[in-house]
């Protein structure tokens, strides 16, 4: 247990064992090999052979050009930058997604304007968004929530109508396909995190998908502190010097050491948390049918990065979450709606009264998801929500 055993005694990590984490991140077998192999090299910085492994087998498995960088929310904030944001410009994108999306436009001066989402899957509302649109709308930035997709097509044809790109956040799709599109690739920008919540991880990390070959060199540019020293690193210039914006982005070798293990594992991965997933969706779907729940969709694909389900109301499912801490599951709700965030109050605008956001928000809960789940874990999770009888919480005093 990570947490559990670190704390005050035996009696304690005891209790503390019982309790069923809401993530834990996935060792792969060669991790600890690859670290030590970095070690007892002299390349500790990034790019490296560890680094170019990795960056290969995410190219394979997305099909486009990978730059990898130190976190997801670098590689948004290199969205911005490639895309010359600044004060006057308008980025249309969720409410209901990760603070980074919103803070890679402010950063640059330009404003967030904030669309809703679709009630049943909490993915950007392509109607939400038409209505947000206006002559300084830059791009439009989208959230695959779950890895679920976001209608692409409808987003994109909005997106053509004012000439401006698409960005796809798919931190937690990675590698989905849907007929032949591979979720993060269909923008002209995409990205990936490998955050240690996240499916892939190697504590924090994250990449870069340039799907529009025409930004791919000004990127690397971007990405190394401002010169072209990927160019000089191929042999392509005899020394390299400063010649644009940017910052430092790449991760350093012992994260691509990690990255590179797990990515190794990718199908075993997704195999162990799709098991999770389906285990909870047939065995709560009865109960879901009779207490007015909603549970998250497998169509038309998802990527196992999370299981959601949606309780009639805010209350019944603030009721449910002490319900499942209590049994020792902790069980979560997710995103607040930046909208009404202290930041997006001060960086951007709503599109609306955006519902949509505000019910999917509030109805929310997260059940525990890794894929070392154990059955018995798998269990104690449904049971902590099978006991739960919305009616009488509703009448028992404080619930
Ligand atoms: C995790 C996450 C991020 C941020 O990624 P980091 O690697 O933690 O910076 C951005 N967007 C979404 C949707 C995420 O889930």
């Amino acid at each position: 247990m990570l947490s559990g055993m670190s704390s005050t005694g035996p009696a304690d990590a005891v209790a503390r064992a019982e309790e069923i984490l809401f993530s834990r991140p996935y060792r792969a077998s060669r991790q600890v090999q690859n670290l030590l192999a970095v070690e007892a090299s002299d390349h500790m910085h990034g790019d490296g052979p560890f680094g170019a492994s990795a960056t290969r087998r995410l190219s394979e498995l997305t099909g486009t050009s990978v730059l990898l960088t130190s976190s997801g929310t670098h590689a948004l904030e290199m969205t911005s930058l490639l895309l010359d944001l600044g004060p006057g410009d308008e980025v249309v994108l969720p409410s209901f997604t990760f603070p980074s999306a919103g803070l890679a436009v402010a950063r640059t001066g330009a404003s967030c304007v904030f669309a809703d989402c679709d009630p049943l899957t909490g993915n950007i509302d392509p109607e939400s968004v038409a209505a947000a649109m206006g002559p300084r709308t830059r791009a439009i930035s989208v959230m695959h929530y779950g890895g679920v997709p976001v209608d692409l097509d409808a987003v994109g044809a909005i997106a053509r109508r004012w000439g401006v790109p698409v960005i796809e956040d798919n931190a937690h799709g990675l590698g989905v396909r849907l007929g032949d599109r591979v979720l993060g690739t269909v923008g002209s920008l995409g990205i990936q995190s490998f955050h240690d919540t996240k499916n892939v991880q190697c504590g924090e990390g994250g990449a870069l998908l340039v799907n529009d070959p025409e930004l791919l060199a000004r990127a690397e540019i971007i990405r190394e502190k401002g010169t072209d020293r990927s160019r000089f690193l191929r042999g392509e210039v005899d020394k390299y010097s400063w010649v644009d914006t940017g910052s430092s982005y790449p991760p350093s070798e012992l994260q691509a050491a990690v990255l590179d293990a797990q990515l190794e594992e990718f199908a075993t991965i997704q195999e162990r948390r799709h098991a999770v997933w389906s285990f909870y969706a047939q065995a709560l779907a009865d109960w879901a049918r009779e207490h007015e729940a909603v549970l998250m969709r497998p169509e038309p694909v998802h990527a196992a990065h999370l299981f959601f389900l949606l309780m009639p109301d805010g209350r019944q499912r603030d009721a449910l979450l002490r319900h499942a801490r209590a049994r020792g599951v902790h069980a979560t709700s997710h995103y607040e709606p930046l909208h009404t965030s202290v930041a997006g109050r001060r960086f951007g605008r709503p599109a609306g009264e955006l519902a949509g956001t505000l019910s999917f928000s509030s109805r929310l809960v997260r059940l525990p998801l890794w894929p070392d789940l154990s059955a018995r874990q798998q269990e104690r999770v449904v049971d902590a929500v099978l006991s739960f009888q919305p009616a009488l919480q509703r009448e028992g005093a404080g619930a």
